[in-house]
């Protein structure tokens, strides 16, 4: 293929980098300042010098425009409500005092006031602070960090692009302040804000912007004529604006769809579309509205959220094709590099064939510029990228680890049948209820109890050879005989070993599937300071070996009650981990519900006789527009049914989910055909309940008494009185009693005290029922 001259401009950009730095220092000075440990002076330094690496590493690997404005020392969302002036009046004191201080305390509260509530950065696993406006809002602009930071590229001789969160997305994203109503709509603010976003831009045309970004991924969601109306609004002030720098409106993790004519008419100078698999649509809409004839179109063609190579001979198709729908075309990642980890050259574990199927945010910049290259001067002057490229993709796709022909063969043969108990619901239930023996209102916890010191420092020694094998397990079978024996004197009666072997409920799974792997520093940011490293889900899946079940046998043998087999479910074993993108998202579901479905019928086989598997993420996986869920959910629902549906009708399986907003998804949630689910509940005060209740939901379920997202202690009155109200929407004959989700990040002495009170306000409630 031959990319046409006309594209000698073509430029390569990315809308974002990772901020943490090689080494974790940003973590490391952020929380070192919390700690007093690093001066403020030192932070700063430490933040203008990772700055200064990356603009660096992006320019040396041949990206021509540089993002600014996207580091932040804790969340971009935050840095837009500092730089629009929205500090709740809680904060405003501490602000006030110091604005860094001002700044941590609204991302993570004080003794007295309580942070910014956190949510999901659209279908990411990244966290932001969610804005909080109303009616009084007033803002004013600050357009400090955006100007430093311009200042600072600038003097380094770069040519860089501020990013900043659009207005619209930055009022779709909020919510309304504590004491304001309920249905107030940020978005009725937008004629107020727009003067601050036209100072700020003002600022930074003054400071030396040519091009300043404004990312709009709300407008990739379903939208109302309404909210069309208001980017429409806003792009046409801001496009009208004197004196402003040249505007590009960026969109990414899926396709602009009625928004897309709305801002190819705005009178702005660019758009950036994500042209991935993901957004397909984009492409088709984008030549139906006639293109951006005289604009520059920014095209993400290298995956921003995946960890996979890219494909160049189809990116270099996109490309061209494009080139005949804009004035100009640049090629970028679909969104900011922010949810990929750094550098994959740093992994020194992986296979270096494999190694080289993958590409980090600093492989990824690589691309973009070999793309550039390639579009702008001809295929020809990038003719060993290009062989070199179509070798490793023929490797990965050759490959024993992406194809073994056992693995594909099992899920081929796989039928309905499979994915369907033997029984249904309710004869299943009534089998239970004989062999397990429990009372009304049965209690029992999540899964893990608290996570201590002693277990994560027995499993550093272990990694780093100081106890071996054998003492390691010994520590987590004293471990499991204490947990055991306490739920045992606290009078549960669904008892768990407590997971302490788990370090984390996907990443312990990964480790023992083959097809997985793991990395070393794969780190990406999940918010603030914490970040995670996802497993790679690379090849087929299978299982060498049991994975759970003797650490679930060895606690079934210290107590007659019933112990938890405990799972982590297919749908969130891909929603946690990065997964391939060499077959659909279905396939690879099965796979690991496969191998899942084996650790069940060993752990059924081993005499457990309750079986949960966990599925936080199924509601967090939705598809980010409505056209997308019914197959997403078909999906989920088979693999969920595959894992569990091999059982006998007396084995009880149960689900767990948390992160709240189920009502959407109760029919998925009962068509998963589990026969027990324990859900979130504490903190909306038993809202859940009242969903199921509504769908006339049949199946038993343990909406949470104990909100474990806190060390605080709810008393047993407390708890009795949401179990009651949880009686108002559920039979006794349903009901369970439980906290709203897993122990490991409390501590002992709290967790001690809340599971005694939980069990005490099951006893005070089982009293009152009519039949005893
Ligand atoms: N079984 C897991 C635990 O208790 C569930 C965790 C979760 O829902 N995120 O830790
Ligand atoms: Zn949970």
């Amino acid at each position: 293929m031959t990319a046409k001259p006309a594209a000698a401009a073509a430029r390569a950009t990315v809308y974002g980098y990772p901020r943490q730095g090689q080494h974790r220092e940003l973590k490391k000075a952020v929380e070192g300042y919390w700690k007093g440990r690093v001066t403020a002076d030192a932070l700063l330094e430490t933040a203008k010098d990772l700055r200064r690496s990356n603009w660096r590493q992006l320019a040396d690997a041949g990206i021509h425009e540089v993002p600014t404005g996207d580091f932040s020392y804790y969340d971009h969302v935050l840095d837009t409500s500092v730089m629009v002036g929205a500090v709740p009046d809680r904060h405003r004191a501490a602000v006030a005092a110091g604005a860094l201080d001002g700044y941590f305390a609204m991302a993570r509260g004080t003794q007295d006031v309580a942070p910014l509530e956190m949510t999901k950065w659209f279908d990411t696993n990244y966290h932001y602070l969610v804005p909080e406006l109303g009616p009084d809002t007033v803002f004013a602009a600050d357009s400090g960090k955006q100007v430093g930071e311009l200042a600072e590229a600038l003097a380094l001789g770069h040519t860089p692009r501020p990013v900043l969160v659009g207005p619209v997305t930055y009022l779709l994203l909020a919510k309304p302040a504590p004491g304001v109503a309920a249905d107030f709509e940020p978005l009725t603010l937008l004629d107020r804000l727009l003067p601050v976003y036209a100072e700020v831009l003002g600022d930074l045309r003054a400071a030396g912007a040519e091009w300043v970004q404004l990312d709009e991924p709300a407008l990739v969601q379903d939208r109302t004529p309404a909210e069309l109306n208001a980017a429409e609004r806003a792009y046409r002030v801001l496009g009208a604006l004197a004196d402003r720098p040249k505007l590009l409106v960026a969109s990414y993790f899926d396709q602009l769809g009625e928004a897309l004519p709305v801002l190819a008419k705005a009178p702005v100078d660019g758009l950036a579309l994500d042209f991935t698999e993901a957004a397909a649509g984009n492409l088709d809409a984008l030549a139906a509205v006639g293109g951006l004839p005289g604009k520059r179109l920014v095209a993400g063609v290298v995956n921003g959220r995946n960890v996979w190579i890219n494909d160049y001979e189809k990116s270099l198709a996109t490309l061209g094709t494009l080139l005949g729908l804009a004035g100009r075309v640049d090629v970028a990642a679909s969104c900011s590099l922010l949810h990929v980890p750094l550098d994959a050259a740093a992994e020194r574990d992986i296979d270096p064939q494999v190694l080289r199927w993958l590409a980090f945010a600093k492989q990824k910049t690589a691309e973009i510029a070999t793309l550039a290259r390639g579009l702008a001067q001809g295929t020809h002057t990038i003719a060993a990228d290009l062989a070199a490229n179509r070798a490793d993709l023929a490797s990965r796709a050759g490959s024993a680890i992406t194809h073994d022909p056992a693995v594909r063969d099992r899920a081929a043969a796989v039928t309905d049948a499979a994915g369907r108990r033997a029984a249904p619901y309710a004869e299943r239930a009534a089998a239970q209820r004989a062999h397990l023996g429990l009372p009304l209102l049965p209690t029992t916890t999540i899964g893990s109890f608290p996570q201590t010191a002693e277990l994560r420092t027995a499993r550093a020694e272990l990694r780093a050879g100081r106890i071996d094998t054998a003492g390691y397990e010994e520590r987590i079978r004293n471990e499991i005989r204490d947990v055991l024996a306490f739920q045992e004197k606290a009078g549960i009666d669904v008892l768990v070993h407590g997971e302490p072997e788990r370090n984390d409920m996907v990443q312990y799974f990964a480790e023992q599937l083959v097809g997985y792997l793991a990395t070393q520093h794969g780190w990406v940011q999940s918010y603030g300071t914490r970040y995670v490293r996802p497993p790679v889900l690379a090849g087929d899946i299978s299982r060498p070996e049991p994975m759970t079940v003797r650490w679930t046998r060895y606690a079934q043998s210290l107590t007659d009650r019933p112990v938890k087999g405990m799972l982590t479910g297919p749908v969130t074993m891909l929603a946690w981990s990065f997964v391939r993108d060499d077959q659909p998202l279905g396939d690879t579901a099965r796979q690991v519900a496969l191998a899942l479905r084996d650790e069940v019928g060993d752990l059924e086989a081993a005499g457990a006789s309750v079986i949960q598997v966990d599925e936080p993420a199924l509601r967090e996986t939705l598809p980010l527009r409505a056209a997308g869920r019914a197959a997403y959910l078909a999906w989920a629902t088979e693999a969920f049914r595959l894992t569990t549906g091999g059982v006998r009708d007396r084995t009880q399986i149960h689900t767990h989910m948390c992160y709240a907003e189920f009502g959407d998804i109760v029919q998925a949630i009962d068509d998963l055909d589990a026969d027990v689910i324990s859900l979130e509940a504490a903190r909306s005060h038993m809202q859940v309940a009242r969903e199921l209740a509504a769908h006339g939901y049949p199946r038993e379920a343990g909406p949470g008494v104990y909100d474990i997202h806190s060390p605080r202690v709810p008393s047993a009155e407390e708890a009795a009185s949401l179990l009651r109200k949880g009686l108002d929407a559920i039979p006794a004959e349903r009901l369970w009693v439980n906290p709203d989700c897993g122990l490991k990040t409390r501590g002992w002495p709290e967790t001690r005290t809340s599971l005694e009170n939980l069990v005490a306000a099951a006893r005070t409630v089982r009293a009152e029922l009519p039949s005893s």
